[in-house]
């Protein structure tokens, strides 16, 4: 499984315009962060936030289908600028798909009805299962374990406000969960030291934190700061498992 991370912000992109904070005033490209987004094996979009389309460009990468964790803007507006791709899948779970028509009435999509735990096939071996997860009161969110051809594994968490339940959620070789701040709680986001304590359950081959805050630190002062065995992804980043 070749995975792509096409961004690894928060809601809003990093830098913030007009904020002169260490992190939005940061020379390292890693600092450039635009919305939570995965491509697998250059075909499977992960949530099309509002930067989708340029991310897909750059990527170079045209999807055959899509997957939703939830309907927050930061992972659905982009869908708009995909419809012209000939109504390909769009998995997601019924909520998700109320939640996207109420944004886009009409939705250029051929929407697969996901339910946790049933595997979707994706092609060429790829497979997703869904699980729910404790985001946001009002909006059902799940996350996803993604298992290639040979058995490796990826399981994609960008939005949690508490620890995993699901045994779908141990030992992938990697984990991905969102980081919104280190230790201050804030409201639908777990910080990433309640993260770091409930990976550490999971037994992941490594844990590697997205869907990175504002004020969190710099790239360089998080990847310090994390301990061994966990990382901090960038936009970019490619990583090829199994
Ligand atoms: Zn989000
Ligand atoms: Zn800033
Ligand atoms: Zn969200």
């Amino acid at each position: 499984m070749r995975v792509t991370v096409l961004g690894s912000s928060g809601a809003w992109p990093i830098p913030r315009l007009g904020c002169d904070c260490p992190q939005c005033t940061s020379g390292d490209p890693r600092d450039r962060r635009l919305r939570a987004s995965l491509l697998l094996d250059g075909r499977v979009l992960v949530d099309a936030g509002p930067d989708a389309y340029q991310q897909l460009l750059e990527a170079g990468a045209v999807p055959d289908q899509v997957l939703l964790t939830h309907h927050h803007h930061d992972h659905v507006l982009g869908l708009h600028a995909l419809a012209k791709l000939g109504r390909i899948p769009l998995h997601c779970t019924k909520e998700c798909e109320q939640g996207v028509r109420v944004i886009f009435p009409r939705l250029d999509f051929r929407v697969m009805q996901v339910t946790p735990g049933v595997p979707i096939e994706l092609g060429h071996g790829l497979r997703a299962q869904a699980f729910d997860v404790d985001h946001s009161g009002r909006t059902r969110t799940v996350a996803y374990r993604f298992t290639g051809a040979a058995g490796e594994s990826l399981v994609y968490a960008p939005d949690l406000a508490g620890p995993p339940g699901s045994k779908l959620a141990r030992g992938p070789d990697i984990l991905m969960v969102g980081a919104a701040t280190r230790e201050r709680t804030v409201k639908d986001h777990m910080p990433m030291t309640e993260s770091i304590a409930s990976a550490r359950k999971l037994k992941p081959g490594r844990t590697l934190f997205t869907h990175v805050g504002h004020r969190i630190g710099t790239h360089a002062e998080l990847e310090a700061w994390v301990p061994d065995g966990f990382g901090v992804a960038y936009d970019g980043l490619e990583i090829e498992l199994g």
